[in-house]
This record gives structure tokens, C-alpha cells and sequence, in this order.
């Protein structure tokens, strides 16, 4: 979910997410937060669990991990219930404070409703002005609300089919998981931008954001819920539906390249073996001869520079050593404190660095931060020459579909070429893999540009999904013609 700017001025997403579902366990509450506990890097900011005993919702939110919130007896005590749904919410501003916190609750005409949702509504805003106008009073400024509202007004009858209703109104990214009226119900974006899978232990179903919160409980991968699908969960098992328009499936490229944990598994392919396989591309396409070390930004580089260095023949080493006690760099609301996360994260270790030539693998350069810190560093500790290999190509184009990134205009990728990049962050050279690149590691011959095979956009500027409040407020500059003028200029 992402928090509706009121103002405009800002286009600026603001959450990442995770979420997870268990129906039909006594523990439902404490599976979940284990759940959401191997989620937590899809959202550190934020967590909550509402959980549904037959008769009663029970919720417990609070800002900060999942560990810190969910470990105390006196509040998995309170979470009664066979049923539960968390969320993990990823934010970089404080704005809104609790009463964002998903899941978010309502009292419907036919009893509780609870939902959690991961990505963003594109319309959210049209959608919410209309809404207001009718009548509809908002407690939060999250998008997510909007579907809460939308089947408020949907005139169908059972619940199923006005969650149907309400989703045919949105445009964007989503997986969202409901409870309501002794039912789960699951449901990913027509294109899948977003990712869900279903999951089984004993007579209990799952839904999660990525395996790797079924392995933390033991739970058994079923299988992804597919682009479109709605997915009806009740004491009589499993209903699935296709309700909506259907069109080609792109799942998200970013979750493959930093978002997931490496350990999950997606779209069958194993996203530790993707990104290895890019570091494999990027040797082929960018190598370092004479080079002496291929050594990655920890933790998200590692994968992609142990397949760098596998496949250049490089030695890989841990020439730089990551506190893993601080949170993603991004997580740190002011650019100030920003810079500040990089120096308390990372350490150069020293004496494999000193006097060699060295390869630093990182899966993305965003604003540039981590960087031109990380390339002083390594010079600091004595290397001899430093090479900057990316394993993604240049973003050049914000994502609106909930993967918090700067303004287009904030990324550095769009106004600067890599050789401009290259002098900011100080590096002897820099290289990114190539779109195609990307796609091989992920097992197809290319890009196909015609039907991308993956929503790619913020490498590529192509949103497969109409971004309604965007375009309604820029004057004049809309995102294609953003990505006009790049076309222009190079
Ligand atoms: P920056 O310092 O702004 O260039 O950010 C680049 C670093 O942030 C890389 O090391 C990435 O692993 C990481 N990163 C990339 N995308 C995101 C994101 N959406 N949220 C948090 N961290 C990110």
C-alpha cells in the first residue's frame, strides 16, 4: 500500500510491503507473525495482525519489527482465532503514524472486515475524491482504503462478489489479502505485478508474499496465486476465480533483482539462482581484466558477485563487512541520516583491499548514496583501482506500482549517463548489465519489447498500468513523455 499524496507536489511512493494469511489453525496468530518475521525485509517501519475467532476480530498494531511487537505472551494471548492476517509496512516518512498501519478494519454492514495489501493503487485518488463527494468519511490516507470503501457502496450481494466490484474500479499493483465473514479471501493484480503464493500446513491454508514465510513455519509451497486470481478461502476449502480483464502476466523485475529474499522462490525460478545468474551476464558483458578481487556491497550484492566472479574466473572476498544490526539504507527518513546509515553499515575490510584491483558488485545504484560512500571507502582502505559493476540496468524512471523509489527527477540514472555517474561516484569505471542481460539471468532470450515478459518500468519507463493520479497532476509532464524526452536527449 502506499500513502495518497494530498498535495501533489510529491509522486513519491512511500511504502513497501509484505503480507500473510493463515486460515484454519489455532495458532493463526502466531504463525502469522512468524510469517511476517520472514517478511520483514518487505517492511520495517510498521506491523500488525488482526486475527478472527468465528465471531470476533482481535488486532494488535505497532510501529517498528515484528519481534519487538509480537513476541510478548500478553499479545499473542489476545489474538484469538483460526484465522489471521499481517502486514509489514515499509515507509520513509513518518506521515499518517498509526492510523496507516495495515491491516486496516472496518465494521461493515455485514460485520468485520480486515485486509493488508502490498503495492499501489495508480487511481487511488480519483477514486478517494469521488468517494469523499458521495459521502465516504476516510480515517487514513492510505490507497488501501479505498477498496475498504468501494465495497462499502458495491450494491452486490455476498462479499466475494463486491470485493469483485471494487477491484474492477482499481487500477495498479496489488496483493491483497481480506478476512471477513468466516472467509480469506486473496487476490493478485491481473498482470501480477505484486507477488502471492499459497501455501498448506496440515488442514491450514497460507498466503504470503514470497515462500520464504512458508519455510519459517514449515508450511508446504502449494503454489503462486496467478496473475488475476482471486482466491475464496472458508471451512470448506478452496475456491479460485478469474473475475477480472485479463491480459498478459508481468510480475515485477525489481523483486528478482534487490526486493525478495534470496532464499524465496518465484515464478519457479529460485531468486538466489536469477541474481547469481546476472552477476554471470554482467562478467560476460562488462569484464575486468587484470582485475584482482570481485568483492560485493553486503548483503544485497553478494549473489550477483559470487556469479560475477564464477563466472570471470575473479576470487570472490568479503572486502567489505556489513552491521547487520542497522536497517536498509532507505529506511532512514532524511537525507542526511542517509548518509550517515552507509558509513554505520558498511566497513572495508581492510587488508584484502589494500593495493588490490578491485571489482564492487551492488545490485542498483538509486540515488547514488550508497555508492560514491562505498567507492570512498574502498579507496580509503587502500585499493589500487575500483570498478563499479551494477546487476541492474540504470533506473531511470520512479516505480508507481509499490516499490519506494525517489522522483524520477531524484534518481541520478535520469538526468546522468554512466559516464557522468562513473565521475560522481568516483569509480575507475562503472557498467550496469544490459535490459536483455536481465532477461537471459531470468531465463528468456530477450526482452521482448512488444509484450515485456516482466514490468520493468523503472528501467525502462514502459508502466503497463494506466498511472491515473500521476497524469492528472503533472502539467504537461507526463511519464511517457518523460521517458520522450530521455529518448530525445540520448
Ligand atoms: P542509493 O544509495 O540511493 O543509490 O541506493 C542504492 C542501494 O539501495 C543499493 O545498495 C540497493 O541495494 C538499495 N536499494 C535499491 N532499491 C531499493 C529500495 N527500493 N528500497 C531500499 N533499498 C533499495
Amino acid at each position: 500500500m502506499s500513502e495518497v499524496s494530498l498535495n501533489f507536489d510529491d509522486d513519491k511512493l512511500h511504502e513497501e510491503c509484505g503480507v500473510f494469511g493463515v486460515y484454519g489453525s489455532e495458532d493463526a496468530a502466531a504463525l502469522t507473525a512468524l510469517g511476517l518475521h520472514a517478511l520483514q525485509h518487505r517492511g520495517q517501519e510498521a506491523c500488525g495482525i488482526v486475527s478472527y475467532d468465528g465471531g470476533t476480530f482481535f488486532a494488535h498494531k505497532a510501529q517498528g519489527l515484528v519481534g519487538a511487537n509480537f513476541s510478548e505472551g500478553s499479545v499473542m494471548d489476545r489474538l484469538k482465532g483460526y484465522a489471521a492476517l499481517g502486514h509489514n509496512r515499509y515507509a520513509t516518512t513518518g506521515e499518517g503514524g498509526m492510523r496507516n498501519v495495515q491491516p486496516l478494519y472496518a465494521d461493515m454492514d455485514f460485520g468485520g472486515f480486515a485486509v493488508a495489501h502490498n503495492g499501489n493503487l495508480t487511481n487511488a485518488h480519483a477514486l478517494r475524491k469521488e468517494l469523499v463527494k458521495g459521502g465516504s468519511i476516510f480515517q487514513s490516507t492510505s490507497d488501501t482504503e479505498t477498496i475498504i470503501h468501494l465495497i462499502a457502496v458495491s450494491r452486490k450481494t455476498n462479499l466475494a462478489e463486491r470485493f469483485v466490484d471494487a477491484i474492477e474500479r482499481v487500477k495498479g499493483a496489488y496483493a491483497f489479502i481480506a478476512c471477513a465473514q468466516d472467509q480469506m479471501i486473496g487476490i493478485r493484480d491481473p498482470h501480477g505485478i505484486r507477488p502471492l503464493v499459497l501455501g498448506s500446513l496440515g488442514d491450514a491454508h497460507i498466503l504470503a508474499s514470497e515462500t520464504c514465510a512458508l519455510d519459517i513455519i514449515g508450511a508446504e509451497f502449494v503454489r503462486e496465486i496467478a496473475p488475476g486470481e482471486m482466491i475464496i478461502i472458508n471451512k470448506d476449502g478452496i475456491e479460485s476465480i478469474a473475475p477480472f480483464e485479463q491480459v498478459p502476466a508481468q510480475p515485477c523485475i525489481f523483486e528478482y533483482v534487490y526486493f525478495a529474499r534470496p532464499d524465496s522462490v518465484m515464478g519457479g525460478r529460485s531468486v538466489y539462482e536469477v541474481r547469481k545468474n546476472i552477476g554471470g551476464e554482467l562478467a560476460k558483458e562488462e569484464p575486468v581484466p587484470g582485475a584482482d578481487l570481485v568483492v560485493p556491497v553486503p548483503d544485497s550484492g553478494t549473489p550477483a558477485a559470487i556469479g560475477y566472479a564464477e563466472e570471470s574466473g575473479i576470487p570472490f572476498e568479503l572486502g567489505i563487512i556489513r552491521n547487520h544490526y542497522v536497517g536498509r539504507t532507505f529506511i532512514e527518513p532524511t537525507d542526511k541520516i542517509r548518509h550517515l546509515g552507509v558509513r554505520l553499515k558498511h566497513n572495508a575490510n581492510r587488508k584484502f583491499i589494500e593495493g588490490k584491483s578491485v571489482v564492487l558488485v551492488d545490485d542498483s545504484i538509486v540515488r547514488g548514496t550508497t555508492s560514491k560512500k562505498i567507492v570512498e571507502m574502498i579507496r580509503a582502505a587502500g585499493a589500487r583501482e575500483v570498478h563499479m559493476r551494477i546487476s541492474s540496468p540504470p533506473i531511470r524512471y520512479s516505480c508507481f506500482y509499490g516499490i519506494d523509489t525517489p522522483t524520477t527527477a531524484e534518481l541520478l540514472a535520469h538526468e546522468k549517463s554512466v559516464e557522468e555517474i562513473c565521475k560522481y561516484i568516483g569509480a575507475d569505471s562503472l557498467a550496469y548489465v544490459t535490459i536483455d542481460g536481465l532477461y537471459r539471468a531470468l531465463g528468456e532470450e530477450k526482452r521482448n519489447n512488444e509484450q515485456p515478459q516482466f514490468e520493468d518500468a523503472c528501467f525502462t519507463g514502459d508502466y503497463p498500468v494506466e498511472l491515473v493520479d500521476y497524469n492528472n497532476n503533472q502539467t504537461g509532464a507526463k511519464v511517457t513523455d518523460l521517458r520522450e524526452r530521455e529518448r530525445r536527449k540520448s
